[in-house]
């Protein structure tokens, strides 16, 4: 941000908008909330939760103050269960299946229980599981993970426990991925993660960050030197807009928005008074509730589609609802303009984005309803900081690079077993195609937990 940016927050009222928003519960509470479990048979909760964690057996064990055994029935189906915890849309996976919602009740609090269960096996530095046995007659297989997100964090986990030696290669300075990186701090400190990139660590795996694969290590060179190569790459940045003004000071890709406040002084993050947020994803409702807690006092989320087609989830939504953000549906921005425009602006502070509004259409390739621009509609939105947050690209190039059949950047695969379309090349995580095409950590965690079982039944 150049100028005109809203006054800054004081710094204790700062930190009180981006620390954890939930509160952890006491051993009181978790056992008033683990003693409402009614321990349902053939329990719904389980079934919809993407990595299968026996909910009413955890639950159980914290009523007899078996916390460990509680952890251990977690973490066995969940090796990243303590961000899960926090990070989950609970509503529309557990929670949204317990019995006692259907009756009209609150369902029960599985997510905080979770927390609570995983926090104690976390601040007690208790390690529940071991590497398994070497698998080969005397040396054990090599399999390297490609990405240290979650998906690859949990294929790694898996097979570390099954005997298998991995090495994660990670870009970036710290495992983690999105958990480290790009989920919101007021949901989860980045310390949890850390943490979990530890106990992964505790397995044997190696992980090796700051090395890219494609430049650093070539794939070619990971399949000479492992039995079979795991990519849990994610996605890419945000995709340009292809509008004009997209390159003015005060535009700012919403991936990064989102990180720095995980990463920044929060006093030195500046914010403009009128933000407009584009796009209405999980990214660009993030983005939009970070800006309104760090003082702008006017924060607009855009969307060319309708309310029914956002992408971000439904407690995301009403969340910065809450926090005063305002939605503007059927709204495609054009151009952005700024201060020192020429016909086409690169350069000068932002003052506004113009748009036009749309109806929505036939659906299109991707199934969803197309949006059309209605003709003489064209108007302006006034701002001094706009984000871009319009989903994330695929690496495209890369996975051509190697010969993998992919839909537009992301891996085709087996989705029992994870496979591509290369026989010892395996995927998982957001960078797959998929039936579940949520985008959340739990799903990410499964994905890595089937590519490990399909890798041990193939070099088994
Ligand atoms: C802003 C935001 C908020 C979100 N909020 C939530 C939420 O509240 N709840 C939820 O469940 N989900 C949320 N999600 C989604 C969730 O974070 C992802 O679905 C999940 O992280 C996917 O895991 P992954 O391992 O597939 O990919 P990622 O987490 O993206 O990890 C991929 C890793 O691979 C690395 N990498 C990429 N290419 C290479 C290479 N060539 N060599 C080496 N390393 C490489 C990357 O640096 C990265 O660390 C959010 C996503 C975003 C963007
Ligand atoms: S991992 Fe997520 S979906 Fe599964 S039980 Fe825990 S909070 Fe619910």
């Amino acid at each position: 941000m150049a100028e005109n940016p809203s006054p800054p927050l004081p710094e204790d009222v700062l930190e009180q908008n981006f620390s954890e928003l939930l509160p952890p519960l006491t051993q009181a509470e978790a056992l008033a909330e683990a003693n409402r479990c009614l321990y349902c048979y053939d329990a719904p909760c389980t079934k919809a939760c993407p990595t299968g964690i026996d909910v009413s057996t955890f639950i159980r064990k914290i009523t007899t103050g078996n916390l460990k055994g509680s952890g251990r029935v977690i973490l066995g189906s969940n090796f990243l269960g303590a961000t899960c915890a926090r990070v989950c849309p609970v509503d529309e996976l557990c929670e949204g299946a317990c019995v006692l919602r259907a009756d009209g009740r609150k369902p029960i609090g599985i997510g905080q229980l979770q927390r609570y269960v995983t926090d104690y096996i976390m601040d007690n530095d208790l390690q529940l599981f071991q590497a398994g046995p070497p698998t080969g007659p005397k040396m054990k297989t090599k399999v390297a993970c490609v990405g240290g997100g979650p998906a690859s964090l949990s294929c790694a986990a898996e097979l570390a426990k099954l005997g298998h030696a991995v090495t994660v290669f990670e870009k970036r300075e710290l495992a983690g991925g999105l958990d480290t990186y790009g989920i919101v701090v007021f949901r989860e400190p980045m310390s949890i993660s850390l943490k979990e990139v530890e106990m992964v660590q505790a397995l044997g795996v190696e992980i090796r960050t700051g090395v890219e694969v494609g430049k650093d290590v070539q794939v070619a060179d990971l399949l000479n030197d492992y039995d079979a190569v795991f990519l849990g790459i994610g996605l890419g940045p945000v995709p340009k807009l292809g509008i004009p003004g997209e390159d003015l000071v005060g535009v700012h890709d919403g991936l990064d928005w989102v990180e720095r406040v995980r990463l920044e002084n929060l006093t030195e993050i500046k914010v403009g008074r009128r933000v407009v947020v584009i796009g209405a994803g999980n990214t660009a409702i993030d983005a939009a509730v970070i800006a309104a807690r760090l003082g702008a006092e006017q924060v607009t989320i855009v969307y060319r589609r309708s309310e029914a087609e956002m992408p971000a989830y439904r407690f995301e939504y009403e969340f910065a609802r809450q926090e005063g953000c305002e939605y503007r549906w059927l709204t495609l921005p054009v151009r952005i303009l700024g201060e020192e425009q020429g016909p086409e602006p690169v350069e000068g502070r932002v003052t506004s984005v113009e748009c036009v509004r749309t109806r929505l259409g036939e659906p299109g390739q991707d199934g969803r309803r197309q949006p059309e621009v209605i003709p003489d509609t064209e108007h302006v939105i006034e701002c001094d900081q706009v984000i871009l947050a319009t989903g994330q690209s695929g690496y495209r190039e890369f996975l051509d690079s190697i010969g993998l059949e992919n839909d537009r950047g992301r891996v085709i695969v087996d989705e029992t077993t994870g496979r591509t379309s290369h026989p010892v090349i395996f995927a998982g995580g957001d960078c797959a195609v998929t039936s579940n095409e949520m985008a959340a950590v739990v799903v990410a965690v499964e994905h890595g937990k089937r590519a490990a079982q399909g890798i041990h039944a193939m070099l088994d």
